[in-house]
């Protein structure tokens, strides 16, 4: 739930909703000038109907000359007919563009979302904070997809508001003629004194409607709570694997009084309550306010046309302008509510846009080295995860030989996919140094620093898209290269048998065309895209822990051939798999607690690697 915060005033209502705009014309162009024009016009038409029908009537019961008739009539129809032509064609043009808007909207959190701080990415806080945006928007309907609605209100009610001012000037200027108390009008201060209390009666009609939309909005937020509620449910009882519980647990119970208790519009439940209040009330006092502006107003323009101050033609031409007037004014006040209520979910999802990239991006170039000559070295590094209290990495000192083979061994949690987080720069430790060749790694441009490393992690993500794309993380690619990494990873297979080679879909997210794949493929895919990216250091946390034993073999028989003068590290849990390493390095507690070659770790007995070697050995030997 959102935090209870002091409400928006009216400016910053102003300024959050138009930063949204500006946020949503970026990626969707035209759809404020439209909703403009469509707006502004639209409430213009009224105007110019009424100011036209005002000269014809004053024309005929005055001179009544054809000439000019015909002119008012024409002149009059060619207006209409080029401002009601616009208003659709940008009415048109905004009603698509608002469509476009959603899924543009859907864009902007993506954009934010990819480009990111890992750190914050990877932190619950910001996915709670995304929910809850998501469903504000969903349930409630407020958020960025409310900002060209709340607009396109505001610019109309305005327009007209200033439209039916412009029409009404000549009310309070023209002269009483006739002689006699109705001259009294003429009087500076009975002008004043009408315009203060229609003002007056204008305020109170658009307050009582504010407080009964007030009321409307906070009903839609009572509902969003209930919606949520009924959504989470409902998606359960879809799920096939909710199911399963729900009838060997009986968990509808649970669910369903969940539901009822939450019911906003069940009998008695919170909407309920709050319709049955004085909302009825305030919208009946704000309707009675209605009656009486009118009538004040009519009372004023017929004492003034009896007293020969205008013709029969500007007496409709007022009455008309001022209904108008006073029906928009209670209106711009329930919008300038609305704008309210949105500016403080806006507040919402702009604490989302805000998050600052804080990871430090340099500028320098890395170098471009076919020998992959690349230096990497761990100096002193510690590292804790962000709100955490112990230190997952403590003073690591590590300094890794070009073209050798490392393993990284020890118990789960020893902080061994935190090391290649580090060395991949998805975090930054917070005492020590990474440098590549003598040069701390901030130093570098991000993006071509993550060049020089292809890591399989454990939770990697391939997408539903062709096979061949997923490899090369790109449409364009070269197939013969990229048929070469699948078989590498032991992948060809299964290749020689998919219906559309490198081009058949994976999953079936989009069709019912894409194949389904099972974790060992998939992760034979995943080191395929690692070895087609080629990049001079080649990570691999757990890469064979979904394949079958035969699988294992086969990879790690052939990994010497594939890692080729790559710099390669890899994290496993079978050590028989590290023989072939270099240097293996054992974690423990988040340091490195043994480092040296299998034989030469096998012989220290009481160290760490030996007992985790016997631990394994065991089960071979029982
Ligand atoms: P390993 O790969 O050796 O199993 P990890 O590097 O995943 O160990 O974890 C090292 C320590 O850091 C563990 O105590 C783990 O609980 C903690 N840790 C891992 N990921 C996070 C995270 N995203 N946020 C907070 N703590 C984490």
């Amino acid at each position: 739930m959102a935090k209870k915060q002091n409400k928006p005033t009216l400016a910053e209502a102003l300024r959050n909703n138009l930063k949204a705009a500006k946020e949503i014309s970026r990626v969707c162009p035209g759809l404020f000038s439209s909703l403009v024009t469509a707006n502004a016009l639209e409430s213009l038409l009224n105007y110019i109907f009424i100011f036209i029908t005002a000269r014809l009537l004053n024309e005929l019961v005055s001179f009544g000359r054809a000439g000019v008739l015909i002119r008012w009539g024409v002149l009059g129809a060619a207006a209409v007919l080029i401002v009601e032509m616009t208003v659709w064609y940008f009415f048109r043009r905004y009603q698509l563009l608002e469509e476009v808007s959603r899924e543009a909207i859907e864009r902007l959190y993506m954009e934010k979302l990819f480009g990111m701080d890992f750190a914050d990415l990877d932190k619950h806080s910001t996915h709670d904070l995304l929910a809850q945006i998501r469903q504000n928007e969903r349930s409630a309907g407020f958020g960025f997809g409310a900002v060209p609605g709340i607009l396109s209100d505001l610019v109309y009610s305005l327009t007209s508001v200033f439209g039916g001012i412009g029409l009404t000037v000549t009310l309070f200027t023209s002269k009483v003629t006739s002689d006699g108390p109705l001259k009294l009008l003429n009087s500076p201060l009975i002008v004043l004194a009408a315009i203060v209390m229609l003002m007056g009666i204008s305020y109170l009609i658009g307050s009582l409607n504010k407080k009964g939309e007030t009321v409307r909005t906070r009903a839609q937020e009572l509902s969003a709570a209930s919606n949520r509620v009924r959504d989470t449910f409902s998606k359960l009882g879809r799920s096939v694997q909710g199911a399963a519980d729900i009838r060997l647990y009986r968990q509808e119970r649970i669910a369903l009084h969940h539901v009822r208790s939450k019911d906003a519009y069940g009998p008695g439940g919170s909407v309920d309550r709050l319709v049955l209040s004085n909302v009825g009330v305030l919208f009946g006092l704000s309707q009675g306010g209605q009656m009486l502006f009118t009538g004040g107003a009519f009372l004023l323009i017929c004492l003034k046309a009896l007293g020969g101050a205008f013709a029969i033609g500007s007496v409709t031409q007022y009455a008309g302008a001022l209904a108008l007037v006073n029906h928009t004014i209670s209106n711009l006040f329930g919008t300038a509510g609305r704008l309210t209520t949105n500016a403080s979910y806006l507040r919402t999802a702009f604490s989302f846009f805000d998050i600052p990239n804080a990871m430090v991006q340099g500028t320098i170039p890395t170098e471009k080295r076919s020998d992959r000559e690349y230096d990497v070295e761990f100096k002193n590094v510690s590292f804790k995860y962000p709100g955490a209290e112990t230190w997952a990495l403590q003073k690591l000192n590590v300094r890794f030989k070009v073209g050798a083979r490392y393993a990284v061994v020890g118990e789960n949690g020893s902080g061994k996919t935190t090391f290649i987080k580090l060395l991949s720069r998805l975090y930054d430790p917070q005492e020590g140094q990474i440098l590549l060749n003598g040069i701390d790694v901030r130093k570098y441009d991000y993006r071509e620093y993550l060049d020089l490393f292809s890591v399989v992690f454990q939770d990697f993500q391939l997408f539903s898209q062709p096979l061949g794309a997923n490899v090369a993380g790109t449409d364009e690619y070269d197939p013969e290269r990229v048929k070469k990494a699948l078989e590498d990873a032991g992948f060809s297979g299964r290749l020689s048998e998919l219906p559309k080679g490198l081009e058949t879909c994976l999953y079936h997210d989009f069709g019912d065309d894409g194949v389904s794949i099972s974790g060992g493929e998939a992760q034979k895919i995943a080191i395929a895209r690692a070895l087609y990216k080629n990049a001079p250091f080649l990570i691999l946390d757990e890469p064979t822990a979904a394949l079958d034993p035969i699988a294992e073999a086969d990879i790690y028989a052939h990994l010497g051939g594939i890692v080729g003068d790559r710099t390669a590290i890899f994290i496993s849990h079978r050590l028989s798999s590290c023989r072939f390493c270099d240097e293996i390095l054992v974690f423990g507690d988040g340091k490195i607690v043994q480092r040296g070659t299998h034989e030469a770790l096998l012989k220290d007995i009481n160290g760490k690697y030996a007992a985790l070697w016997n631990a394994q050995a065991q089960y071979y030997t029982e």
